[in-house]
């Protein structure tokens, strides 16, 4: 089932230097299927990186890159601009709510962390303000470079180095099902309140509207609302980090609008190029941009990449936009995300399985060990339906463009790897 190389010379992030060898090698994936060099195929349950949300091999954003590589593959970005940006620019601010009008285009999720906290660290030194501290969830997971890195407080996450401004992180105080609840907001959002009382005025809160990595925790409803009115009272900018949860993947094109809710700084990755190609994105609203034209040097935002909004990534995000549209791709994604969630609940009934949770098409099955959920997320993938499974809990989150009959078939299948498991 799994494809080896005796050596390899890549050297694969995240991944235990004794486990670089031997591992599964993807050599084809088509539709919402993926294929190893031992020719299985296997229903794509993790949609890659929860990022391959238009499914794989999509001929009209292959056509899309194609067009856009004939045409322009990129140019300066700072001195010049071009169309794909553009567009993908002002589609962004069509489809995100009140001012969030301003958009710098990057290439990573945790670009795109880097860049919402220098714009909201900038904003309050622009203003006159110096507030730097930044709150955020214990168990968020906000990316990899240095700044990112700082924000989570998840084990594999910790680094040697210490953060250049203060951050103040918010543990869960209960389990992520004991937390579903009226009282788990209430107890929430006085942790927020509390650590934003407790030192000097915050910069920022950042937070996903799904902790995602942090094991698929749905957060309380009410929460992020009562979050927008907290950050309201103390002047705090709020920032969402949608790359997990943005493009359709919680059933609503962006996690903060089953709240009715408008951050201050939002930012994307994962769905916005559907996973064909690098592509970040920060929106802001106008008034925080507009306070840069009074940064005391004028060189506006000093942070930026030679391949930022790189022409065929955009094309490919535009292409997405319409893809999405064309084949209801939202909507898809709540009504297989409902079907699942129902189905797989059912699992609650088995002794292996403690929690089992969801909000559009992420799912997450709590188990009662780490060991159980390797049992179980490798019987699934023995089966043929890829999921991971990452500190006792199995992450389900297939591509938005899976069909009735895969539900189905994804559903079968891990049902009956929690009966092979226990
Ligand atoms: N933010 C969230 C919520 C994420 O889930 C991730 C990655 O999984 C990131 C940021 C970092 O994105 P990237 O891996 O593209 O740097």
């Amino acid at each position: 089932m799994t494809s080896s190389t005796s050596t390899s010379s890549l050297w694969r992030a995240w991944t235990p230097i004794t486990q670089q060898a031997g591992s599964l090698r993807i050599v084809e994936a088509r539709g919402n299927r993926v294929r190893d060099a031992e020719d299985n195929w296997y229903l794509d349950g993790v949609s890659g990186v929860l990022n391959a949300s238009c499914g794989h091999g999509h001929p009209r954003l292959i056509e899309a890159a194609n067009q856009q590589l004939q045409k322009l593959v990129h140019y300066d970005p700072m001195v010049s601009s071009h169309d794909p940006a553009e567009t993908l620019a002002s589609r962004l601010a069509a489809i995100l709510p009140g001012e969030l009008n301003e958009t710098c285009l990057v290439n990573s999720g945790s670009e795109a962390t880097e860049a919402a906290l220098r714009i909201a660290l900038q904003y309050w030194h622009n203003i006159g303000e110096g507030r730097n501290r930044v709150i955020t969830f214990e168990a968020g997971y906000h990316g990899t470079t240095h700044l990112a890195q700082q924000l989570s407080g998840l084990p594999f996450t910790v680094s040697e180095w210490s953060a250049p401004f203060p951050i103040d992180r918010v543990a869960l105080p209960a389990s992520p099902r004991a937390l579903r609840t009226e009282e788990g907001a209430d107890t929430l959002i006085a942790l927020f309140a509390q650590a934003i009382e407790a030192g000097p005025p915050a910069a920022a809160v950042m937070v996903e509207p799904l902790l995602g990595l942090g094991g698929c925790v749905v957060l309380p409803n009410g929460f992020l609302a009562r979050l927008r009115q907290l950050c309201d009272q103390h002047g705090t900018l709020l920032i969402l980090d949608e790359v997990f949860c943005g493009f359709g993947r919680t059933g609503r094109m962006f996690g903060f609008e089953h709240e009715g809710i408008t951050p201050d700084i939002v930012t994307m990755s994962k769905g916005i190029s559907g996973g064909y190609l690098p592509l970040a994105a920060v929106t802001v609203t106008s008034p925080i941009k507009a306070t840069f034209t009074r940064e005391p040097i004028a060189r506006g935002l000093r942070y930026g990449h030679t391949t930022g909004g790189h022409a065929v990534a955009s094309a490919v995000g535009n292409a997405v936009l319409d893809v999405m549209a064309d084949e209801k791709l939202v909507e898809n994604s709540a009504t297989q995300g409902a079907l699942l969630l129902d189905e797989l609940r059912k699992l609650e009934s088995s002794p292996l399985v403690t929690d089992v949770r969801g909000l559009g098409l992420v799912i997450a099955i709590e188990a009662d060990s780490p060991e159980s959920a390797a049992a179980i997320g490798n019987a699934a993938v023995r089966s043929g339906v890829m999921v991971r499974h990452e500190r006792g809990v199995i992450r389900i989150a297939p591509p938005l463009t899976i069909t009735a009959d895969e539900t189905t078939e994804m559903i079968q299948k891990i049902s009956d790897a929690v009966d092979v498991a226990a």
